[in-house]
């Protein structure tokens, strides 16, 4: 089975083209600039050098149109037809909680996606242009939509509603989300089957930590609770979002300079975060070689970074009543040495061990902690595209 996965943002579109057979990627590529000047394609398939196209591409359906030429082309394409696509996989942000798990395509879940737009307006009306564009398209090609916020509607209302008058939570469904779903189910699995336990028996804190960072309490498989929110700034400092203040710093800032819901929304999302503390910049490499350079807001940004996560690891080990095992993942949990080495070294209180000789690891699967630590410190690469796959096949093998 070959499966097309497709991620699409409001200009952009990622995708992979996997066989299912053995779970190998034949192709990968990324559309940008959709819609705008100076747009391009740029596609890889495996084990060949990247070939970059640049050309108009007016809307997403011109941008699969040529996504499908590439896969089909005689030089740099995977497929000699484009019937040996079996089934196209979507990457959606928000399912609501109308979505607690991956969906067959059909015009009820098109209308679901939709009748979700209000609580993501900037993603779920991106992730839709992608499947209306496959339908387009291909239309007989069966879809398959996986929901990033699926793997939290496990959450019990405890750990969903907020302090604040119920009428907000059972009117207008202001409630804990959470985010990267798709990503913690992947590692959590991956790392019960590396501890080679099953993932029933165990308590994990997953650290998901990119440019947007969430932390998960995994009770026996299932996400009990989630440091992003009903939307993405709270939990951890990130790259550019605040993470957890308090509502009156924002409402006093509000009242203070006079801004507006929109003017203090770019300031929490985009100017906040290791960027808003440094001064610097929102990529990690450069705070990091600012701190050792002496700068001491780019250390105090990297302290609370590391504070941040250590006191979500404690304050889920003790909501989850245990604790077996803590993962990193993403961009800095994957490669970041240092913030790993920071936040591991004094986990001994919990049971867990770190072992900084097996920590020089960067995008490895890797168990970081002593063989004698009760608690297993690991490092396990994501691969939302692979479980976008897989729940794809799913859905559709039987066919
Ligand atoms: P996104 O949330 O955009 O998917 P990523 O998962 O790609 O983000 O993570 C991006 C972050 O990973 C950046 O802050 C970047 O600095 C960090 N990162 C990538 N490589 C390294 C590295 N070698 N050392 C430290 N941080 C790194």
């Amino acid at each position: 089975m070959k499966v097309l996965v497709l991620n699409c943002g409001s200009s952009s579109l990622k995708y992979q083209l996997f066989d299912m057979s053995d779970e190998s990627v034949l192709a990968k590529g990324l559309v940008e600039r959709i819609g705008i000047e100076g747009a391009r394609i740029k596609h890889v398939k495996t084990g060949m050098e990247p070939v970059v196209s640049d050309l108009p591409i007016p809307n997403h359906k011109k941008a699969v149109e040529f996504v499908l030429e590439r896969l089909l082309d005689a030089q740099c394409g995977v497929l000699s037809s484009l019937d040996e696509l079996s089934a196209a996989g979507h990457r959606i942000v928000h399912g609501g909680d109308r979505f607690a798990s991956s969906v067959r395509v059909d015009a009820e879940v098109v209308k679901g996606i939709e009748d979700v737009v209000p609580l993501a307006p900037l993603h779920n009306p991106a992730n839709l242009t992608g499947i209306k564009a496959m339908i387009e398209v291909l239309p007989q090609l069966p879809q398959v939509a996986v929901f990033d916020t699926a793997f939290h509607q496990t959450m019990p209302p405890k750990a969903f509603v907020y302090g604040v008058p119920y009428r907000y939570y059972s009117e207008h469904k202001i409630r804990r989300y959470g985010f990267h779903g798709t990503s913690t189910s992947y590692v959590a699995n991956r790392a019960a089957e590396m501890l080679g336990r099953p993932i029933e028996s165990l308590k994990m804190v997953t650290c998901h930590l990119g440019n947007g960072s969430s932390i998960t309490a995994v009770d026996g498989g299932r996400s009990v609770d989630t440091s992003l929110g009903f939307g993405t700034i709270p939990g951890i400092l990130m790259g550019t979002r605040c993470g957890d203040v308090d509502p009156v710093v924002i409402l006093s800032i509000m009242e203070e300079e006079g801004l507006d819901p929109k003017e203090m929304s770019h300031i929490l999302h985009k100017e906040s975060g290791v960027f808003g503390i440094s001064g610097i910049s929102s990529d990690l490499r450069d705070i990091e070689e600012a701190a050792a350079k002496g700068n001491e807001r780019a250390q105090l940004a990297l302290d609370m970074l590391v504070y941040h996560i250590k006191r979500y690891i404690g304050a889920y080990a003790a909501a989850m009543g245990g604790l077996d095992a803590v993962v990193f993942t993403a961009g800095i949990g994957e490669n970041g040495i240092q913030i790993r080495d920071a936040v591991c070294r004094d986990l001994e209180f919990l049971g867990a061990k770190f072992a900084p000789e097996k920590n020089k690891v960067r995008g490895e699967e890797q168990l970081i902690s002593a063989d004698d630590s009760r608690v297993a410190l690991m490092v396990v690469p994501t691969n939302e595209e692979l479980v976008i796959a897989r729940d794809t096949v799913r859905l559709t093998a039987a066919e």
